[in-house]
């Protein structure tokens, strides 16, 4: 079946022909676009013809970093009021567990409190044990890496003074003795958590199934997204679910999955996983092609790479998973096992340390008469020192950038440990961008709380204002609540590319969609407004009325 759209508002993302009027395609393809004077309509004598009047078509989205397998584990986790008051917090988490009974929930898992409602000593078991102590209870902060657990917890998990911590990232806080606090680093707690549901005898519902990811996608599709890459996957279970709802003609985006290692040491095991992965996953829809590493932490828990030393702590320049020499390794061997690297990195020192790893990588290669195959993409980039910006464009290196962190998301935490200059020089993308190096557009998203701000306009105008309408900062410290520095705003070209073309060229998936160019597949939305035409902070107002995927209308209708 042909469709003919004319007299539509046609943003197309590819360079060429930017705007258009008429787009023309069918299942297989799009075969023309551009302007109806110079379509030769004849060519399709059975066309449906449809007339948008001028309503906004633009290429399908493509989020290029977000966690399925997060969210859809997250939707059991019962969500705290948003307060900066400890007793009220505490208050709430009583009555819940007085309302809820030890048989009904034996493990009590909120989200969030605040991470700025503690100093950098965090909060205390002691401080949750007054709330509830018959059961573990663990209450996680807003930036996602620390999260507070009172003593039961500790206790069912078996960790104790002499309780060795997982890794550099993932540790317990502890006292002057060496005993837990109850403040817990980036998850560290999972490490032990098997002992604790043993103990408990319940397993908190977190299959990764056909039908529990489904919520995921079906908030993909009404936004728009048609493709986008998983952050990593999650395991077996999680990657196996997506095959199968392939196989059902139920999967209406474009998966690009990728699979995580920690270090040099178990990359190659974990190579094995990827290929296993490959081997009885790929379909046309699917693909997994990409190692992914996180570097080092983030820098609201102070565990970032930092060029500097913390500012109340001397000495402490956050944490590195590994040092030039050994990514140089992981780089070359991605690089002849034909894979991408995709790296979380976060503070200056990561980036550095990356780029210097890319750079040296490609020189090994080129002198061994190896021919560089890897793409190396540097996710959030949060904080890049100024003498680095040049350094994606001429290495290659693709930056992939959460577009609704822009207006200060985990809003003043970093401050903790930067310098009030340092912070005001976090989010900058514009010199990296005006370098030359391909910026692709993402939400991150980790949780079913926030899967809302993945609806890219949303992102779009965060970054287009730098002001989060959610979480704005403090108008009287910060005028109109704008992020600084106000230059740092993105262009709406800019970021409406990074989420089309730009993602797709990060996925390899440029020649079949990110644009509407003939020849591509016929992904694309119809808006109900148009984002060239309304101020930047509605354009989250705007709705997606119509998807088209590969051809057919998946939402809404034409
Ligand atoms: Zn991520």
């Amino acid at each position: 079946m042909t469709t003919i759209i004319k007299n539509a508002n046609i943003y197309t993302s590819d360079g060429a022909c930017p705007k258009a009027d008429c787009i023309i395609f069918d299942e297989s393809q799009i075969h023309f676009t551009g302007h109806i004077k110079d379509a030769d309509m004849q060519r399709f004598p059975d066309a449906q013809i449809y007339d948008l009047g001028g309503k906004c078509l633009l290429p399908g989205f493509i989020d290029s970093h977000v966690h399925p397998g997060w969210v859809t584990k997250s939707l059991w986790h019962i969500r705290l009021p948003w307060t900066e008051d400890p007793q009220e917090l505490l208050a709430f988490i009583r009555t819940y567990g007085q309302d809820h009974p030890k048989s009904e929930y034996p493990f009590l898992y909120f989200e969030y409190y605040p991470t700025s409602m503690f100093d950098e000593k965090g909060p205390t078991k002691e401080l949750l044990d007054s709330a509830i102590s018959d059961r573990p209870v663990l209450c996680q902060d807003f930036g996602e890496h620390l999260c507070w657990v009172n003593s039961k917890m500790l206790e069912l998990l078996g960790v104790d003074k002499d309780t060795p911590d997982p890794g550099p990232l993932e540790t317990f806080i502890r006292d002057e003795d060496g005993n837990p606090t109850g403040w817990v680093r980036e998850m560290a707690w999972i490490k032990f958590a098997d002992h604790m549901f043993r103990a408990l005898n319940w397993y908190p519902p977190e299959e990764l199934t056909a039908d529990s990811l489904s919520g995921f996608f079906d908030f993909l599709r009404d936004s728009g997204i048609t493709a986008m890459a998983d952050g990593f996957i999650e395991n077996e279970d999680q990657i196996k679910a997506i095959y199968e709802m392939d196989r059902a003609g139920k999967l209406q985006v474009y998966y690009d999955g990728m699979v995580r290692f920690w270090n040099y040491s178990d990359l190659p095991e974990k190579i094995a996983t990827l290929r296993e992965y490959q081997k009885l996953y790929t379909s046309k829809h699917i693909k997994v092609n990409t190692m992914k590493l996180f570097l080092d932490g983030t820098n609201e828990s102070g565990n970032s790479a930092s060029l500097h030393e913390h500012i109340h702590d001397a000495g402490n320049f956050g944490e590195i998973m590994m040092e030039t020499d050994e990514l140089v390794q992981c780089f070359l061997l991605c690089n002849r096992e034909g894979l991408d690297l995709h790296i979380h990195m976060v503070g200056d020192r990561a980036f550095r340390v990356g780029c210097d790893a890319v750079e040296e990588a490609q020189k090994i290669a080129a002198q061994k008469g190896e021919p560089w195959v890897c793409q190396p993409v540097f996710a959030h980039c949060e904080v890049v020192d100024p003498a680095d910006m040049d350094r994606p464009a001429r290495l290659g290196i693709y930056i992939n950038w959460s577009c609704h962190w822009s207006g200060g998301y985990f809003g003043e935490e970093a401050m903790n440990y930067y310098s009030d200059e340092k912070w005001r020089r976090m989010y900058q993308f514009n010199p990296i961008a005006d370098s030359g190096a391909l910026l692709a557009f993402s939400s991150d998203v980790v949780t079913g709380y926030e899967l809302h701000r993945a609806y890219p306009f949303f992102g779009i105008q965060v970054a287009a204002t730098r002001v989060d309408p959610e979480f704005p900062l403090n108008p009287n410290k910060y005028p109109s609540s704008i992020r600084p520095p106000e230059s740092a705003k993105l262009s709406l070209p800019l970021l409406l590319k990074g989420y089309t073309i730009g993602s797709a060229i990060q996925c390899h998936w440029q020649d079949k969609m990110g644009s509407l160019t003939p020849g591509k597949l016929a992904n694309m939305v119809i808006a109900d407004q148009n984002p060239f035409d309304i101020p930047a902070e509605r354009i989250g107002d705007i709705k997606i009325k119509t998807v088209i995927f590969e051809g057919k209308v998946i939402k809404g209708s034409l």
